[in-house]
């Protein structure tokens, strides 16, 4: 994917980060405007709001749909901001590419959904538009990843991703936890593939949109989405973890944004140690193998099983205990540790099997 253009609107300043606010949903008229003109007034350019929602139970607010179309126009008229809504099927994508729509994302549900997903870039081959697509609810990088694709095979250059967070079972503050690694993972794969944070949807509550937004900015995000109303605490979804324009705009303004990309001496310096750690790693885990090797002889010429439980399970604990005392983290270690003693039976295995 080295085609991509980026999602620089005209008029909008490119550098980082590009800011999409809005409403979860649109409401009403009056609520679609009132927010816009605070939002536009301190500076932001691109608006979201919801037109259809995709709820988790029926009977809940589903959305004002087209109806909301002529008040994201008045926005447009009115303050000058680029309009962005979500669009989960074909009609939702005719409707807002006929209603002048500026960007259209693709909420998580359908992100998880291929079918969902294909009837999407089907109805946008030969169109023009910035899409940005969310993942998927389930910490799924390839589902993410494939429907990034569907909508790039359609010819859409003008791509993005949004990280909202993921679905889990353990208990945490986050409504969608975060795991940082999947979207580090997904720029890896994608370089040139523009990633924004949701920290609205990852926290579920305002509080956390502050220090979301700064570990976003942080690791190198190119934009954030973030939930704004006018009036939160009536918001008709997500009120939690909605804000006003004005507390996004203190936000925004507090936010440090480190974008030194020229690598300085010290940092080359710093570098080429860790290479030369890097180094000496893969030797000794070399040397440690064939140790492994060697064991894997003695037991194969004195009939002993290849797993010897007790002592796997005392040297996990010694050395987890020992690294906390150096300072690194437990199930970091353990995590290491495992991965070693894998390989060490896989090639005592081997030894065995010849
Ligand atoms: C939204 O952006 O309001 C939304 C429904 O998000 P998600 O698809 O991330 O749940
Ligand atoms: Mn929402």
């Amino acid at each position: 994917m080295n085609d991509l253009q980026p999602i620089a609107l005209p008029g909008v300043d490119p550098r980082r980060p590009l800011v999409i606010a809005g409403p979860c949903s649109a409401e009403t008229e009056e609520q679609v405007l009132d927010t816009a003109r605070v939002l536009a007034a301190e500076g932001i350019r691109i608006y979201r709001a919801g037109l259809w929602k995709p709820r988790t139970k029926p009977g809940g607010f589903e959305g004002v749909g087209e109806k909301g179309i002529a008040w994201m126009q008045r926005v447009k008229r009115e303050t000058g901001m680029y309009t962005a809504t979500e669009v989960a099927t074909r009609r939702h994508v005719e409707a807002a590419l006929k209603g002048g729509i500026d960007l259209l994302w693709i909420g998580a549900r359908t992100a998880a959904n291929p079918f969902a997903m294909q009837e999407i870039a089907d109805v946008l081959r030969g169109v023009d538009v910035p899409v940005l697509v969310k993942n998927p609810v389930s910490p799924d990088l390839e589902l993410w990843i494939g429907a990034i694709e569907r909508i790039h095979n359609a010819g859409i250059r003008r791509l993005g991703a949004i990280h909202r967070g993921f679905t889990s079972i353990d208990k945490s503050i986050y409504r969608n936890h975060p795991m940082w690694a999947i979207p580090i993972e997904l720029h890896r794969r994608l370089p040139s593939l523009p990633i924004f944070c949701d920290p609205s949807h990852i926290g579920g509550k305002r509080e956390l949109i502050a220090p979301l937004s700064q570990q976003a900015m942080d690791i190198g995000f190119d934009g954030l989405i973030v939930e704004a109303h006018c009036s939160p605490d009536c918001a008709w979804s997500d009120k939690a973890q909605q804000v006003t324009p004005d507390a996004l705009a203190y936000i925004l303004r507090n936010l440090v944004i480190r974008e030194q990309t020229i690598t300085t001496e010290s940092l080359n310096e710093l570098r080429a140690q860790i290479d030369k750690l890097d180094d000496q790693l893969l030797e000794i885990l070399v040397r440690r193998m064939r140790v492994s090797r060697d064991i894997g002889q003695y037991k194969k010429e004195h009939d002993m099983p290849i797993l010897q439980a007790q002592r796997y399970e005392e040297l996990l604990a010694r050395r987890a205990a020992q690294a906390v005392e150096l300072g690194m983290d437990r199930e970091f270690m353990r995590t290491v540790l495992q991965a070693i003693h894998e390989e060490s039976v896989r090639q005592q295995m081997e030894v065995l099997g010849k």
